[in-house]
């Protein structure tokens, strides 16, 4: 191993947070109060939470500095007009409407720019912006390359959209009958996998000859440019933030968690070019969210966001981000723990389907998996396959994802290697004792986006 292969933090701890691990007896009873659930088991009895990396993000000094610098005027506060100038500095696009989060965005997109019956290619689903294009009476199709639905193959940029798929989608069913393209960039159920520069270009020209739209899901946006920077030609000496903006110069909008790559713990915004879109969409968001100068956010909690957008794309940090995610992945690889490969840019995926091949898909194996890593370890993670998928809306069937996962998402700046190692370490001896890992059944099946608050059973 190299000095330098696994940077060391780049940041000193200021200010801490205790975490404390409860014993095995109290972890059996939590898990079968949470109906085998890691979505519902209460903080306070996780020793290490690697849930999501969605809001558990650490703020620097810088931040909660900024945060002190609140304008909470319910109109045309200061931090909006700073956060305002950042992401058009930033990402390149004209106009920016703040959401409480990323599925705020959505939301006010889907209902703007989808017409029923519309198609909606996207690279991979995604839970929430597959939930709002087809409450709007849009359709998704998937035109990820195929690689992204297998676990063990690991290529550069899987997470690319295959440009066939998208002409054929065309073909079929044709330019005015599909709302526009969503690109994610990185893909979060295909394993935090980028999209080469070169795809966004491409999706860019092919989209641009039938005059379609294409929008970013640009959630781990920064991710993806450091991505592109270490494996892709003509990249590696440009600035992230230089990355990030030719990558969004291809498209017509985007939606945004700040959750994630904002460095924030809420947030979230939609940007677009188009005026009358921007329009509509600002006479929305103040039926969902708040005036337009706000979205569901303090002022405070801009200016946090302005301020972790900026720090995101230093590369010091970035690179520590993805390392240390690839640092986890390295260890369970080196243990022979499946995986899906390349290890991705916010977590690493066990790969259920060879972790567990003694469970069927419809006895839901990671979701077990999940459960049995916190009985084992305290270490929380989350299910990313058939549970997380639902259920197709005419049919009533589960949609049945190639990539049956458990996804341990790492926040950003808040754990260390040495938590790492414990992960591993848990993962690995869980993979020993793996046959003793249970099918379930539902006991409360919501009806949408069930994941979230679904409860199971042990079967036998
Ligand atoms: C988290 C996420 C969203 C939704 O954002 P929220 O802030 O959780 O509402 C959308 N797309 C992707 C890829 C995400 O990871």
């Amino acid at each position: 191993m190299n000095l330098f292969d696994y940077p060391a933090e780049p940041f000193r701890i200021k200010s801490v947070e205790p975490v404390r691990m409860i014993s095995r007896e109290e972890r059996e009873k939590v898990i079968k109060a949470a109906g085998f659930n890691t979505f519902l088991i209460p903080s306070d009895d996780v020793y290490i939470d690697l849930l999501t990396d969605s809001g558990t993000n650490a703020m620097s000094d810088r931040q909660w500095a900024g945060m002190m610098m609140g304008d909470e005027a319910y109109a045309g506060s200061r931090n909006f007009l700073h956060l305002e100038e950042t992401v058009r500095e930033l990402f390149g696009f004209r106009y920016l409407v703040p959401t409480h989060q990323g599925r705020g965005a959505e939301n006010l997109l889907s209902q703007i720019a989808i017409r029923p019956g519309q198609y909606i290619p996207g690279n991979m689903y995604f839970t929430t912006t597959r939930y709002h294009q087809e409450r709007n009476g849009g359709i998704f199709a998937d035109v990820i390359r195929d690689e992204a639905h297998e676990a063990s193959l690991s290529v550069p940029f899987k997470g690319n959209i295959d440009l066939h798929k998208l002409q054929r989608l065309i073909n079929e069913k044709g330019a005015e009958n599909i709302a526009y393209v969503c690109l994610a960039v990185t893909v979060n159920l295909a394993g935090g996998q980028p999209v080469s520069m070169r795809n966004i270009r491409e999706v860019r020209e092919l989209t641009a000859r039938y005059g379609i739209k294409l929008f970013f899901d640009a959630t781990r946006c920064v991710e993806n440019a450091y991505f592109i920077r270490e494996q892709e030609e003509g990249y590696a000496d440009k600035p992230i933030a230089d990355i990030v903006r030719e990558m969004f110069s291809y498209g017509d909008g985007c939606t945004m968690s700040g959750k994630k790559d904002c460095l924030v713990n809420i947030g979230g915004f939609l940007c677009l070019n188009d005026e009358e879109l921007f329009s509509q969409a600002k006479e929305l968001v103040v039926v969902y969210e708040g005036m337009p100068s706000y979205g569901g956010m303090a002022g405070r909690d801009m200016e946090a966001m302005a301020i972790g957008l900026r720090e995101s794309m230093q590369f010091e940090y970035i690179e520590h981000r993805v390392k240390q995610v690839r640092y986890l992945g390295n260890r369970l690889l080196e243990a022979g723990i499946p995986i899906i490969e390349p290890i991705g840019g916010h977590a690493v995926f066990l790969d259920a389907r060879r972790f567990c091949p003694h469970l069927t898909q419809e006895q839901f194996p990671a979701q077990s998996l999940a459960a049995s890593l916190y009985l084992e370890s305290g270490v929380r993670s989350m299910e990313r396959g058939i549970v997380s998928a639902g259920r197709d809306q005419h049919t009533g069937d589960h949609h049945h994802p190639k990539l049956e996962t458990v996804r341990l998402t790492i926040p950003r700046r808040v754990y260390t290697y040495r938590h790492m190692d414990i992960v591993a370490d848990a993962v690995i001896s869980l993979y020993q004792k793996r046959q003793h890992i249970k099918g379930l059944r539902f006991v409360y099946e919501p009806k949408q986006l069930r994941f979230f608050t679904a409860r199971f059973e042990e079967i036998g």
